[in-house]
């Protein structure tokens, strides 16, 4: 953390700041030259870096209105600024000691003012500093790991009690096929281990709001942006588990490129998920039927500025951007990109090449092989005979469903199918599916249990799925889980209906947030009714279906997440490290 110290030991003009967190590795034998004492310009230089730096933590963590300057006393430890004097006579600083490596340094006091402010938050987070370096950094250990690993992760072994009805059943993937025990040992621990890390991109399995995700946020009225990052708030202890609450959303509002709108920082109470409200139709009729794409925002944006009336062109300005954020949502609501190819390989009869995914930005949000998603209880689309006969089966299994049960997928494989044939860009032609076994959320009587093997233990399907039963039996005030009271006669359970079934594109309504998160973000007051009441609602009643948030006219795949945005914002949108998009 950064203390104000006293002022007398850091000249008379400052007031001294002690950066007491470091991750400096003081490394020997540095390149260039220490700076001398006796020399001026290393003086007068040393001095610089250490007000500016003091300067942006003042700025950004110091009380609003401190008129008092502050200078570091002294770089974390660990640190050196050093000297390369140029042929000229010139001379250049460099800052030496981040983890990185020793050749790594950076080159002006700005750069490393970044690092700082990471240095006296609490994250210990690399991949949460937004200075140059930590990216690099957190990219190489992330390739070391990987190298740890088998070539190409195999897709768990598909069980299929329930045969799919659509869209097509492939074969799995021609990659890696039995590992030797050991190694797969050393696989489930490290992905174990990962599990318990955050996914890149996210604060957690159960938090609402991931990197890239399109929201709504409050800005006088609700308006629509995306999250460019998340950093943990200052001041407040991180631990896992930490709700979306202990942290800042930097968003990048919709609009259009040419506005240049400026991001801002939010917090989740002003925020809420894309699929809570539906997109207005526009307002302007000449943008009736056309797209975001097919509209000449600069020839509108041109005809704005002419208004000899500034207030005019203000609002003109202000109009102009909310028509190109309504449309820019609804174009990116109907696109998917992907990341983290794991394995690829083609069907049976060569006609399909698969790809399977760690993840993808569906539309609005992101979705990772390990979550929870909402999907429709029968798969859509023109089944054949052998699919209907499959169909049959399926509505005979969940005849026994009541006709509100919100159905979950635990995802266990993220798949993109394109036809053998097609190469290039036209590999933008792709299907995507979804593949896992389906559960339901039910409230169960002790007298008459389902039948055995239905009911999953909560542990083994993820945080999501554990953390919505603990709250539901909690907040249930006749919800006896333990057995131990013989007047509550009912318990909450997930109940399996259906074993790794295919789930195609728009047969998946959106993410399953786990009701407690969902609720304390865009309504927790009817969240502290429930809990009082004793019985919770479905949350999802409460969320839209990506197909009805949509343009209606779909875009399908872009080649990563900015390509996706387009020009719907005005800054360049950066994965977090550790995804790479593929
Ligand atoms: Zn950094």
């Amino acid at each position: 953390m950064a203390n104000a110290g006293a002022q007398n030991d850091a000249g008379t003009d400052y007031w001294p700041i002690h950066i007491t967190r470091s991750d400096g590795q003081g490394y020997p034998n540095l390149d260039h030259s220490a700076l001398s004492p006796n020399e001026d310009q290393d003086v007068t230089q040393q001095e610089r870096w250490e007000v500016i730096v003091a300067g942006h933590l003042q700025n950004q963590v110091g009380p609003k209105d401190d008129k008092k300057q502050y200078k570091l006393a002294g770089f974390p430890k660990g640190y050196e600024l050093r000297c390369a004097v140029r042929k000229d006579g010139g001379r250049d600083y460099y800052l030496y000691g981040h983890p990185l490596g020793p050749k790594a340094n950076y080159r002006t006091p700005g750069e490393f003012a970044l690092h700082a402010l990471w240095l006296v938050s609490d994250s210990t987070d690399n991949s949460q500093c937004p200075c140059d370096l930590c990216p690099k950094y957190v990219e190489r250990a992330k390739a070391d790991r990987d190298r740890s690993l088998p070539p190409a992760l195999p897709p768990p072994s598909s069980s299929a009690a329930v045969p799919a009805s659509r869209p097509a059943t492939t074969t799995p993937p021609t990659a890696a096929p039995g590992n030797p025990p050991p190694a797969q040992q050393q696989l489930a621990q490290q992905q174990q281990q990962q599990l318990q890390l955050p996914p890149p991109g996210t604060t957690g399995w159960t938090n609402v709001f991931r990197v890239g995700e399109l929201v709504w946020y409050k800005h006088t009225a609700w308006r629509l942006g995306v999250i460019l990052a998340i950093t943990p708030k200052p001041g407040i202890p991180l631990h896992p588990g930490a709700p979306d609450s202990s942290y800042h959303f930097t968003l990048a509002p919709l609009g259009h490129a040419l506005l240049e709108q400026p991001s801002l920082v939010k917090d989740c109470q002003s925020m809420r998920p894309f699929l809570t409200f539906s997109v207005p139709h526009t307002s302007m009729d000449e943008l009736r039927d056309q797209t975001f794409d097919t509209v000449n925002w600069e020839a509108l944006a041109a005809r704005i500025s002419q208004d000899p009336d500034p207030n005019k062109r203000e609002i003109g300005r202000q109009m102009l951007g909310l028509e190109a954020s309504k449309m820019g949502a609804r174009a990116i609501n109907d696109t998917f990109s992907t990341f983290d190819l794991r394995a690829q390989g083609t069907t049976a009869d060569g006609a399909l090449h698969v790809q399977h995914y760690g993840g993808v930005y569906l539309g609005a949000e992101m979705v990772r092989v390990g979550d929870p998603v909402r999907v429709v209880a029968t798969p859509s689309g023109s089944p054949s005979q052998q699919q209907q006969q499959h169909q049959q089966q399926q509505a005979s299994q969940q005849a026994a469903l009541p006709p509100d049960a919100n159905l979950v997928m635990l995802v266990t494989e993220i798949q993109v199918l394109t036809p053998s044939s097609l190469t290039g860009d036209a590999r933008g032609a792709a299907t995507l599916q979804f593949k896992g076994d389906l559960y339901r959320a039910a409230r169960l009587s002790t007298a008459h249990p389902p039948p055995p093997g239905t009911i999953p233990s909560g542990e083994t399907l993820g945080p999501a799925f554990a953390e919505e039963l603990a709250t539901r039996n909690a907040i249930d005030k006749e919800s006896n889980p333990d057995g131990g009271n013989a007047d509550k006669a009912v318990f909450w359970s997930w109940v399996q209906v259906g074993a790794q079934v295919l789930r195609g594109e728009q047969d998946v309504q959106g993410r399953f947030y786990v009701t407690e998160k969902l609720m304390s973000v865009i309504d927790p007051a009817k969240w502290q009714e429930w809990v009082r009441r004793g019985r919770l609602e479905e949350a999802p009643a409460y969320l839209n279906n990506r197909g009805h948030s949509g343009g209606g006219q779909y875009l399908g795949r872009r080649m990563g997440r900015k390509a996706a945005l387009g020009n719907a914002v005005g800054v360049e949108f950066r994965v977090p490290p550790g995804m790479v998009e593929n």
